[in-house]
């Protein structure tokens, strides 16, 4: 029988459709440029050491400009508790012990990670970028229901004062405290981002890309400030996003996900963050 084909269908001509991407080939020249030039072992833990520190404080960077500029302080979630010098030291100073004495070991793993399951560095492996974005998005489910049930283990009265108490020493958090945690904690709660990488990386670019899309998120949810219209996880439903997680550091309780908000939906944890801002909303209404 003759093999039918279905030319339309295919994704190659589906993308047809699409403009070209403009950074396609400065970004082929930069990566070609650094395979070249750097062996595996320097990629995988300098290259994502650098990937780490630089996108974890650009991202920071909006929020500890806010605090300087009257306007802004419209979206500050918790109004009443501004950020504070002292506080911002305090926590870049664990932040720096975090980083290079617990994320940089794991990081070095990264290297015999990626020899052991034998996954590619170069070009022409590379996967297109939706498949990318799909195993983002697949590594970002799975770290959130890692993170779900992990984090509201670590809220039990037995466990919380040793380790989960050091997040919480912000109860209205600023960007950088996304990191700000035990090291135990560093540790637990970590584990969940590496589950995607180990279930669905499939090149090296995926461990940068997430690691990209985590922090970035993960700051915007502590960030102290809340603009729906300026953030594009905003345009995924059941993102969780800053005025969610927000909550669960000004209440302790509830609101465990970290990234989406359906654990906390199926599980009635997000009980109390409903009512609280029915109540303000029910309040907000009476006024106008
Ligand atoms: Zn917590
Ligand atoms: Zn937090």
């Amino acid at each position: 029988m003759e093999n039918i084909s279905l030319p339309v269908l295919s994704s190659e001509n589906v993308l047809d459709y699409f403009p070209a991407n403009p950074i396609k080939e400065p970004f082929a020249d930069a990566w070609n440029y650094m395979t070249n030039n750097y062996t595996k072992f320097q990629i995988a833990t300098w290259g994502s050491l650098i990937v780490h520190e630089l996108v974890y404080f650009m991202a920071c960077l909006p929020g500890i400009t806010f605090q300087f500029l009257p306007f802004m302080q419209r979206f500050k979630i918790q109004a009443n508790r501004p950020e504070t010098f002292n506080g911002q030291w305090k926590c870049f100073k664990l932040l720096m012990f975090n980083h290079f004495c617990i994320q940089l070991p794991l990081i070095a793993g990264t290297y015999v990670f990626t020899e052991y399951f034998n996954i590619p560095y170069g070009w022409d492996e590379m996967p297109a970028w939706y498949n990318l974005a799909l195993r983002v998005f697949g590594c970002a489910v799975i770290e959130d229901t890692w993170h779900y049930f992990m984090h509201a283990a670590l809220h039990d009265r037995r466990i919380y004062k040793h380790i989960h108490k050091v997040h919480h020493h912000f109860q209205s958090p600023f960007g950088m405290t996304a990191e700000y945690a035990h090291p135990a904690e560093t540790l637990i709660l970590g584990m969940g981002f590496f589950w995607g990488i180990l279930l669905l990386a499939n090149h090296v670019v995926l461990l940068w890309a997430w690691v990209i899309v985590r922090l970035f998120e993960t700051i915007d949810v502590h960030s102290g400030y809340y603009l729906p219209y300026l953030n594009v996880f905003h345009l995924f439903p059941f993102y969780a996003g800053a005025k969610f997680h927000d909550f669960h550091h000004y209440n302790f309780t509830g609101n465990y996900g970290s990234t989406f908000t359906w654990w906390d939906k199926l599980f009635g944890t997000d009980k109390q963050f409903k009512e609280y801002y029915a109540k303000i909303d029910g309040k907000n209404k009476k006024l106008h």
